[in-house]
């Protein structure tokens, strides 16, 4: 016997783990090697005394309880990480433990005594707390978050933790979603998530997505939404990957208010490009010009050129006003001037340049962003418009002055010879001035009254050849010209003969007044179809073809080089407007020194 308990005694002593023995009732410490002392903080002179008058320190702690208890049943007790506290060296200390408390049997299996063997793992404990501490401070955290966070076991995938914004932002209640599965929890995205999900457990890299499309039920309703995710693995402190982190943050609203930024811009430009305008962006600093496709072609480029190029396209007359105008926008802000440019093919162009200057800090220009239209045709219709005032002043003025000349004379002749022959002379020359003055102004009014889209019809049944024969008497009186009269006497029209005349007499007073040198006009009514026809042929001079699309615009006239013909060049435009409200045409046929043939059409029914 005494053999074997040395043996086992120095075998206890030499373990490096806590191994001690207790005897009887009152738990006589028998056996306590090094271990054990080291970590009760305690010395030798222990060893024979009673457990709980050894370990003070353990009162109150379940040890002294459980010893005896195993004393009594003979149950092994298996502790595991169990915290112990001592007082060592003064100070009080917790250890945690794994141990086994075993009874010790004599050789008839009687009960002895208990036998402790135990590991110190307050190290592995602590680092177990720490982790424990750090995922709850991880879980913490989440709850808090303000993006939607949903921790989900790589085992199972079922999920652990999950915030109120994850919950919000996939619609779900807490218990609908803690403790599940996750693809049970939200089956909708585990076609698109599920692989993504694997493939983070697999490999163990973070996976990061930008305005995710994905259909949602949020609370029982399919929602489109975008999101912003990431599925972050995390690692146990074994450094296996233990759980998957989504962070999720619902762009949706981001997303939407970005497209309706760019969907305005989109419209911004195609409106810009439908109304014809050029952008520019200039670099105040570097002097880079940045033009759009439209811009170029206002130009007359095909492509994008520098700067200098298209400065040095303007009309060496308008080459300071420019300048002037962009010294200026640097003070007010505000770049505005219109100018010539030419075309790398020579020909003349107006642009009005409009902008808007951009200033940094210290007030600095930088930048000037802008738009260019051509307004050539504008100038084209401006210089027109210039030049209608001049003639028809210059038309009003001939009849008033004659008007004028007609009265001083009637004013003399009255009071000097109040019978004189002289005076009806007078008053029908006065009057001739004055009807003049009266059509010149009835074209006038009538121009007014086409462009307020107020020129009214009123139709009734006449004769064709009735109305021309009775229209022209005023130049079968003057005697210069022969009007014949051919074609479809009888033909009737359902028109404004009012309006039909005016048509008629512009085109037989043309006849007379641009044919001076022939003598004959002929009219001819014909049926075309459905239609009626009406011509007025001269044979003067004609009119070149490469004028004639223009005779029937406004104020168009095709000689402006003087005033060798007077008329104010509505004539035709007045006609054509008469002729189209009724549904008719008018055209020409023209030779020049040969004769024009002016003709217009009318529906029968
Ligand atoms: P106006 O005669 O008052 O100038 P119109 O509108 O009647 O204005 O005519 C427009 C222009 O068409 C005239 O200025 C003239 O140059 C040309 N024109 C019209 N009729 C004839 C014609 N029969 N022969 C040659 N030129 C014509």
């Amino acid at each position: 016997m005494e053999p074997t308990e040395n043996f086992f005694r120095s075998i206890v002593e030499a373990s490096p783990f806590p191994v001690y023995m207790c005897i009887g009732e009152d738990k006589l410490i028998a056996i306590a090697n090094d271990a054990t002392l080291k970590a009760w903080g305690k010395d030798k002179s222990i060893i024979g005394k009673p457990f709980d008058e050894a370990l003070p320190d353990l009162k109150g702690q379940p040890f002294s309880n459980l010893i005896s208890e195993v004393y009594k049943t003979g149950e092994t007790y298996y502790g595991n990480n169990e915290p112990a506290e001592f007082i060592i060296n003064g100070k009080r200390q917790v250890n945690y433990f794994k141990f086994t408390f075993q009874a010790v049997r004599n050789s008839r299996d009687k009960i002895v005594g208990v036998i402790c063997f135990s590991t110190d793992v307050t190290e592995i404990e602590h680092s177990r707390q720490a982790m424990e501490e750090s995922r709850h401070t991880l879980y913490n955290m989440v709850k808090q978050a303000p993006v939607g966070i949903c921790i989900i076991n790589s085992d199972n995938l079922v999920i652990e933790v999950v915030n109120d914004s994850y919950l919000e932002l996939v619609g779900r209640k807490r218990i609908e979603m803690e403790n599940r599965g996750i693809w049970d929890a939200i089956p909708e995205a585990a076609d698109l998530y599920a692989p993504v999900m694997d493939n983070v457990i697999e490999t163990g890299q973070p996976i990061t997505a930008k305005e995710h499309k994905l259909l949602l039920v949020r609370n029982g309703i399919p929602e489109m939404v975008f999101i912003d995710f990431v599925y972050e693995p995390i690692r146990g402190f074994d450094g296996e990957i233990s759980a998957v982190m989504v962070i999720a943050i619902d762009v949706t609203e981001k997303f939407l208010a970005r497209r309706k930024i760019e969907e305005a811009e989109e419209r911004a430009r195609l409106a810009v490009e439908a109304a014809e305008i050029g952008t520019f962006d200039l670099d105040l600093i570097t002097d880079e010009l940045l033009t759009s496709e439209k811009f170029n072609k206002i130009f007359g480029f095909e492509r994008n050129v520098p700067h200098d190029l298209f400065v040095k396209a303007l009309h060496p007359d308008d080459i300071e006003l420019r300048d002037n105008a962009h010294k200026a926008a640097l003070i007010s802000g505000k770049l505005f001037y219109e100018a010539r440019i030419i075309w790398p093919d020579g020909s003349t162009h107006w642009v009005r340049a409009q902008g808007k200057v951009y200033y940094g800090s210290i007030n600095k220009p930088l930048r000037i962003l802008g738009t260019l239209l051509d307004i050539t045709e504008f100038k084209h219709l401006q210089q027109q418009k210039d030049d209608f005032i001049s003639v028809a002043s210059h038309e009003l003025k001939t009849p008033m002055t004659s008007i004028k000349a007609s009265m001083q004379l009637l004013d003399r002749l009255i009071k000097v010879d109040p019978s004189s022959e002289k005076i009806p002379q007078f008053i029908s020359r006065g009057n001739n001035s004055l009807n003049k003055m009266q059509q010149l102004v009835d074209s006038l009014l009538n121009v007014s009254k086409i462009t307020a889209g107020q020129l009214t019809l009123y139709k009734t049944n006449f004769l064709a050849s009735q109305m021309i024969s009775e229209c022209c008497d005023h130049v079968r009186l003057a005697g210069t010209h022969e009007l014949e009269l051919t074609g479809d006497t009888e033909l009737q029209l359902f028109a404004d003969r009012q309006r039909i005349d005016q048509v008629v007499v512009n085109f037989v007073n043309n006849a007379v007044k641009y044919a001076p040198e022939s003598n004959r006009i002929i009219i001819n009514i014909s049926k075309q179809d459905d239609m009626a026809k009406i011509s007025v042929q001269d044979f003067g001079k004609g009119i070149p073809a490469e004028k004639i699309p223009h005779l029937f615009e406004r104020y168009y006239r095709v000689d402006t080089s003087g005033i060798q013909y007077s008329g104010l060049g509505l004539g035709l435009y007045i006609s054509a407007e008469i002729i189209e409200r009724h549904g008719g045409e008018m055209g020409v046929e023209s030779e020049v020194d040969k004769g024009s043939t002016f003709w217009f059409t009318l529906p029968l029914n």
